[in-house]
């Protein structure tokens, strides 16, 4: 991490596949001047995308919200698969990144006449978080300083960049966002805890993202016989819950130990958490 560094990465760019020095952006691109964009994050399995079909679902949704075109799904499904080929990926990342397109002058309101949508995956090499699995994570809460369409996968994350940033600084892996005395979701993740023996997590509605891999742990808690509420958790209550994790796309399923400096249960990851990520594991 750090600066720019060189990558012998083949990437697409609106249509053609490019090397990845070569990848550029329009200067007046939309997404580069109002984080007019969308995007999306997939994880690749042993050269697989998984739940590619929920992702480029939650793209086409993201667009719709923002009144952009409907994004060529099966020509990202397409081009996804294919730089995994040519890349030669194995445990790997797809971002996809939809923006509304490049046009001058700058203005804020929507271009005039055609919108041309500039289309961007990036795959590339992943390596999971495996010590965080193992032995658990430490969070931060912060308040909610974010627009009211989190449900909408925009380009636009300040917020979250500050609440990751402030997690970092803490020596923390994921900062959880607090909104009206409620514990809602990660910087980048969906946030569950376990309450009264109750696997509890926020509701999916405007104030946070549906994560896919939100999804698929909820139905796996469920399958495996696990209570589900999907209530909302509120902060004072954080003392007393028993088990506490984030799950996203890149972080699975993350056991918190440690949160606002006050230890998780016994301070390992616990039984719910490990079934579950044990059974997730089986899944992908
Ligand atoms: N919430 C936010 C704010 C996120 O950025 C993410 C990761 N994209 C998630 C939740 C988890 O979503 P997913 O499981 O689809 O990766």
């Amino acid at each position: 991490m750090g600066r720019l560094v060189r990558l012998s990465l083949t990437v697409y760019l609106n249509g053609r596949l490019v090397p990845y020095e070569e990848a550029v952006i329009p200067v007046e691109d939309r997404s580069f001047l109002l984080a007019d964009g969308i995007y999306e994050v997939a994880r690749v399995y042993k050269g697989k995308p998984f739940g590619m079909e929920a992702h480029l679902k939650r793209l086409a949704r993201s667009a719709r919200e923002l009144r952009m075109p409907e994004p060529n799904l099966p020509e990202i499904e397409r081009v996804s698969r294919e730089l995994i080929t040519i890349n030669n990926l194995s445990e790997a990342t797809i971002y996809i990144q939809v923006s509304r397109g490049a046009y001058n002058p700058r203005t804020h309101a929507f271009p005039a006449g055609e919108v041309k949508p500039f289309v961007v995956v990036i795959a590339r090499p992943f390596s999971p978080n495996v010590s965080g699995h193992q032995n658990g994570v430490k969070a931060v809460t912060t308040p909610d300083q974010r627009w009211a369409r989190c449900d909408i996968k925009s380009v636009a994350l300040l917020p979250n960049v500050l609440a990751k940033q402030k997690a970092a600084e803490a020596g923390a892996y994921e900062a959880i966002f607090v909104r009206d005395g409620y514990a809602i979701e990660g910087s980048s993740s969906n946030f569950m805890a376990v309450l009264d023996g109750e696997i509890r997590t926020y509701p999916t509605c405007n104030y946070i993202l549906g994560g896919i891999t939100r999804d698929v742990v909820l139905d796996l808690a469920r399958k495996l016989g696990y209570p589900v509420r999907e209530e909302g958790i509120p902060v004072d209550a954080l003392p007393r819950c028993t088990e506490m994790w984030v799950t996203s796309t890149t972080s699975e399923i993350m056991p918190i130990v440690e949160i606002d400096g006050h230890v998780v249960g016994d301070g390992r990851p616990g039984p719910i958490a490990s079934a579950l990520l044990e059974a997730f594991m089986k899944l992908v």
